[in-house]
């Protein structure tokens, strides 16, 4: 038996990084940057209004009160998109749309809504003052030229997708998207949307994992469902391997039938098969057939799920050279009571609420590995590690959220 952390950080040191291709800005989203983000101008690129208003001298302004109001001359109209071809002089006022680039002159705007016009609105009347530099956005505020502005190895959300757009860029470099084959193995197992015999079950996992892979970029190649039969079985992954980056299994690693996997996986390749001290997901596979990498999951829906947040979501990032690998781990206050043996690290399946400035944690009802419903209720995970043998009510516990960090 070998410990969770062991089992993962052999599995992790394993990860090959892939190519680097160029992407376009619309496909960006959740992918890994292999460059840094650096901006070759500021933004703003110049002094720009913040507000709509007009752009006027401070000076002629300054002594402005409701009692004593200035009367200011509008010498330019410029809406978005244009540039002033005038600089403002003393008395004078320039009409200026949020965003467009402050005229030679002004160092101040007036917001639209605290002048008056004159009957003719050549003229103005201002009836409050406002502070030098007032309303003006300076260039540079956001950006400066030259600054790393995304590093690489971070993970694109849209608001870095905005920010690469905003630079001028129509898209680039990131990883390749990992190309990983998925097999589903048992006789009981059948695609959904065909009539279900006797003593058979749906298959779950292809879709489940197919989906977890996608989340993280991967390019999912789909091997169907194989019977338990070596030949069959042996077939398929030495297929695979020649056409994959990463193969999934799922079944036909635990008691009964684990010697089919361990043989053909055997056969073809160099495997390693572990009892991990954990729960769910105590027997697991991995090695390589050829030079693809091979992970064996166990067969019950939520295991074969856990395992791949633990250690394939891990190990495709990494593939992919970003820069976390794991999901954000927070602490939550358990609503319960637990009890587990020491010597093993267990993932349970919680719902957490933010009740009295913590997360509030309580397991999503039976936690049976099969219990597929069991993931569907929970926001997360709520990891006791290896030492845990108890958690009280009102105990700090390790918590990671579905859609947390990385
Ligand atoms: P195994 O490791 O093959 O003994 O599978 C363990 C349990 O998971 C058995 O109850 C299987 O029927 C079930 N199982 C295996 N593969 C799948 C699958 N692809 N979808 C749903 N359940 C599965
Ligand atoms: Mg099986």
């Amino acid at each position: 038996m070998i410990s969770f952390t062991e089992a993962r950080e052999r599995i992790l040191s394993e990860a090959r990084p892939l190519g680097i291709e160029n992407c376009r800005l619309s496909d960006l989203l959740g992918r890994v940057l292999a460059q840094d983000i650096v901006s070759s101008f500021d933004i703003p690129p110049r002094d720009n209004s913040a507000m709509d208003g007009f752009a006027v001298r401070q000076a002629d302004i300054a002594a402005a009160s409701p009692k004593s109001p200035m009367l200011l001359e509008v010498i330019e109209d410029v809406p978005a998109g244009t540039v002033a071809t005038r600089a403002v002089g003393q008395g004078q006022a320039i009409r200026i749309m949020t965003g467009a680039q402050i005229p030679q002159g002004a160092n101040c705007v007036v917001p639209v809504e605290n002048i008056k016009y004159q009957n003719s609105k050549s003229k103005i009347q201002i009836e409050i003052s406002v502070e030098p530099g007032e309303n003006i956005r300076r260039r540079g505020e956001d950006v400066r030229a030259g600054e790393v502005l995304i590093p690489k190895g971070a993970r694109l959300r849209p608001q870095e997708v905005g920010l690469i757009a905003s630079l001028g860029m129509a898209g680039t470099l990131v990883s390749e998207k990992p190309v990983v084959g998925i097999v589903s193995s048992g006789n009981e197992i059948v695609n959904p949307g065909k009539p279900l015999g006797p003593g058979q079950i749906y298959d779950a996992n292809r879709y489940s994992l197919g989906a977890q892979a996608r989340e993280v970029n991967a390019e999912v190649r789909d091997y169907g469902i194989v019977e338990d039969d070596l030949g069959r079985l042996a077939a398929v992954l030495q297929q695979a391997a020649a056409e994959c980056q990463l193969i999934l299994t799922s079944g036909g690693v635990s008691v009964g039938d684990y010697d089919l996997m361990k043989q053909a996986l055997a056969k073809l390749g160099r495997m390693h098969f572990w009892q991990v001290a954990q729960k769910p997901g105590k027997p697991l596979a991995f090695g390589h057939i050829q030079d693809c990498p091979v992970i064996g999951l166990p067969g019950n829906p939520v295991s074969s799920m856990v395992i791949f947040e633990q250690y394939v979501r891990p190990f495709l990032l990494k593939m992919q050279g970003a820069a976390r690998l794991f999901r954000e781990q927070l602490t939550g206050v358990s609503q319960q009571r637990l009890t587990k043996p020491a010597g093993r690290r267990e993932f349970l399946r919680i719902k957490a609420e933010w009740q009295d400035g913590g997360y509030q944690v309580r397991l999503t009802g039976p936690q049976g590995s099969g219990i597929l419903t069991s993931m569907v209720r929970a926001d997360g995970l709520m990891i006791l590690t290896e030492e845990v043998e108890r958690v009280d009510i009102g105990d700090r516990v390790i918590i990671e959220l579905f859609g947390g960090g990385s």
